[in-house]
């Protein structure tokens, strides 16, 4: 049994925070059953940050502009999480976003707090670990959460749909076939962020910018914000501070009109609503008496001896 000190947590101890995460991500049933009833306590002490979400294809510069941001935000007196969301790491035997040493400076500041994607056997095992994650961070007194992703799968759309502003980060390079950049990922982006705007790059960078802002008024989106296309150099700490101030004018805002808790609450049900699914689709995997109906059901579907819908419902009765 893991002993969390929830007192100790609430203080912001690194080394129980670092327990309690380990504990969440544990595949034992009953670390399982003590994780949940932990954050079913630490619940009123959550929400209090503001989670934003950054992806980009590898090489665009997310983890020395996660830095960048870190620093300046930490020299601000805020607390930052960095968490990840990479489910390269299980499915192909190497971490896209795990494998370099990564933000070597911010992992040194006192008020920083990096963690490496979790390890999980589906996409949704691993988001809902860096859900439970975010949470944790959140009660230890963590007030800017950071979560970085990779374009795999549908990874950037689980991370749009657990954060407050959402961010793409692209190359100075016009034309998006270029850039890898799924068409639907631009319409979940809060901004787009041309990094790398330096040395030779800052006039292609100004093009990609023009090119991106008239594209994305094109999207049409059912919200007060209209998404932003700004530049910056990561590497050179330019830009930085728009950026920065860009997002708290979002917070702001949607603090004023509230969007941002509504957003949140739409979030929370569509994510259980995720999970009612998973786990029936799970029961439904894992039931003897449907393991044993579903292939002779099959083989009648494909002789065309009953219908898919009549299959699915006999077996879905079956749980
Ligand atoms: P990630 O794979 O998206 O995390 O990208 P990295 O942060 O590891 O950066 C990839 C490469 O781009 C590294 O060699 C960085 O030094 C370089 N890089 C990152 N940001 C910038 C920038 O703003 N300007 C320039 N010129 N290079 C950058």
């Amino acid at each position: 049994m893991t002993v969390i000190d929830v007192d100790l947590l609430l203080k912001g101890d690194r080394r129980t925070l670092a327990k309690a995460i380990t504990l969440i991500e544990s595949k034992l049933e009953n670390h399982r059953k003590q994780s949940q009833d932990l954050l079913e306590e630490l619940l009123p002490e959550t929400g209090n940050s503001l989670r934003i979400g950054i992806t980009g294809v590898p090489g665009v510069g997310k983890s020395t502009f996660i830095e960048a941001l870190g620093l300046y935000l930490v020299a601000q007196g805020h607390k930052v999480a960095v968490l990840a969301v990479d489910p390269s790491s299980p499915l192909e035997g190497g971490s896209i976003l795990g494998d370099k040493t990564r933000m070597e400076l911010l992992s040194q500041e006192a008020n920083a707090f990096i963690r490496p994607s979790p390890a999980g056997d589906s996409l949704g095992g691993v988001a809902q670990k860096t859900r439970e994650t975010m949470l944790l961070c959140e009660a230890a007194g963590y007030n800017t959460i950071l979560i970085e992703t990779v374009g795999v799968g549908q990874s950037e759309y689980e991370v749009a749909g657990m954060v407050d502003f959402f961010m793409v980060l692209m190359l100075p390079n016009s034309g998006d076939e270029l850039q890898g950049i799924k068409k639907g990922i631009l319409e979940l982006a809060d901004a787009l962020v041309i990094n790398k705007a330096d040395g030779d790059s800052i006039s292609l960078a100004r093009q990609t910018c023009r090119h991106y802002a008239s594209a994305m008024k094109l999207i049409r989106r059912h919200s007060f914000w209209k998404p932003r296309v700004l530049s910056c150099s990561a590497q050179l700490k330019q830009g930085i501070d728009c950026i920065w101030e860009m997002i708290s004018e979002y917070h702001k805002e949607s603090l004023k009109n509230n969007t941002f808790y509504e957003k949140r609450t739409l979030q929370n049900k569509e994510w259980m609503q995720h999970l009612i699914t998973e786990m029936l689709e799970r029961k439904l995997n894992e039931s003897e008496a449907v393991k044993e109906l579903r292939p002779e059901l099959e083989q009648k579907v494909i002789n065309g001896e009953t219908t898919a819908y009549l299959a699915a419902n006999r077996l879905i009765s079956l749980l």
